[in-house]
């Protein structure tokens, strides 16, 4: 398929673009509505296949690996063993699309989550948490290319309700875009300053490497933070995440395969830096040019960590 010229544009300047690029994509609406009436996949009638895209394996894990905790490779290509899952419900966080049974993490994010909703409760009422990871990592069948070794979660924009919500709406609730439709601010009939505070107390966690916004909010933040301004360095650009915000964490200790990101640029990225996200041939695009907002296709066991096969062939 021949593709159009702006998007050749495109993927030069993606390729020749910051390494803060690397690995993540989530699909344009990221918090489609789910079901309550979730079937099991069916069974693959050769898992062993050198072909199968992994995805298919990791997506029918209902349930962790047990074991220590491991972040096992990249964001983007690796997977998870010893997961732990985030409580649907706590004292500051709800979590939401319970029929993706994307709640699960490194006991670190896991902890974290916990820790930054109730930080946050001077600012925010709670988190409505979306995707995490799958019990084991890996690659998804729907939505992201990142979110593979249980270190990155996406929050909802949208501030926990005072209830506690039923399945219903957790699988059905709308998320709420921040972005105006000329995509180049943030929407003022639903934006407020808290936003900027919430991911202030985010970023000035150590664990936190980076966080992803669209550009729209990013270039908000810059209005709204005051002269504090050094934790704005890990509030990133990035495609879509217009409804939600991308929380990555840096490689854990106990970790020793997994693949870092490299350390953020130096200052906080409110100048030129942003010029690029307002250009016509990106501004409207929902994805970066190579991520169609999914795993790449061809990811077979093959491309991740040898461990990874362990993980996902055990029962
Ligand atoms: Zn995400």
């Amino acid at each position: 398929m021949m593709l159009a010229p702006c998007r050749w544009l495109v993927i030069a300047l993606f390729l020749s673009g910051s390494t803060a690029f690397a690995g993540d994509a989530d699909s344009p609406d990221p918090t489609p509505p789910g079901t309550l009436d979730a079937t099991p996949l069916p069974p693959l009638a050769n898992p062993n296949d050198p072909s199968l895209p992994a995805k298919e394996l990791f997506g029918r894990k209902l349930k962790p690996f047990a074991g220590p905790a491991h972040a096992i490779g990249g964001y983007a290509d690796g997977c998870l063993e010893g997961g732990t899952e985030l409580p649907i419900s706590g004292p500051a966080w709800q979590v939401m699309r319970l029929s993706r049974n994307r709640n699960w993490g490194h006991p670190k994010l896991v902890a974290f989550l916990e820790s930054f909703a109730t930080r946050a409760k001077s600012v925010w009422n709670g988190l409505l948490v979306g995707d995490m990871s799958q019990p084991r990592g890996g690659p998804m069948l729907t939505g992201h290319s990142s979110h593979q070794i249980g270190l990155d979660a996406d929050i909802w924009f949208k501030p926990m309700p005072d209830h506690v919500l039923s399945r219903e709406e957790r699988e059905f609730d709308s998320a709420i875009n921040m972005v105006a439709s000329d995509r180049l601010g943030v929407d003022p009939a639903v934006w407020t300053p808290a936003r900027t505070e919430l991911l202030h107390i985010a970023a000035g966690d150590p664990l936190v490497s980076r966080i992803f916004v669209n550009a729209a909010i990013k270039k908000q933040m810059c209005k709204d933070a005051g002269l504090e301004r050094a934790w704005l360095a890990k509030v990133r650009p990035w495609f879509g995440h217009a409804e939600h915000f991308h929380v990555r964490l840096n490689c854990p200790a106990d970790s020793p395969e997994c693949k870092p990101q490299p350390p953020v640029e130096t200052g906080e990225g409110c100048g030129h830096e942003l010029d690029y996200w307002f250009s016509e041939s990106v501004l409207h695009h929902e994805f970066p040019p190579e991520e169609p907002g999914k795993a790449k296709p061809g990811l077979t066991l093959a491309k991740l960590p040898h461990a990874c096969r362990r993980v996902v062939m055990a029962p």
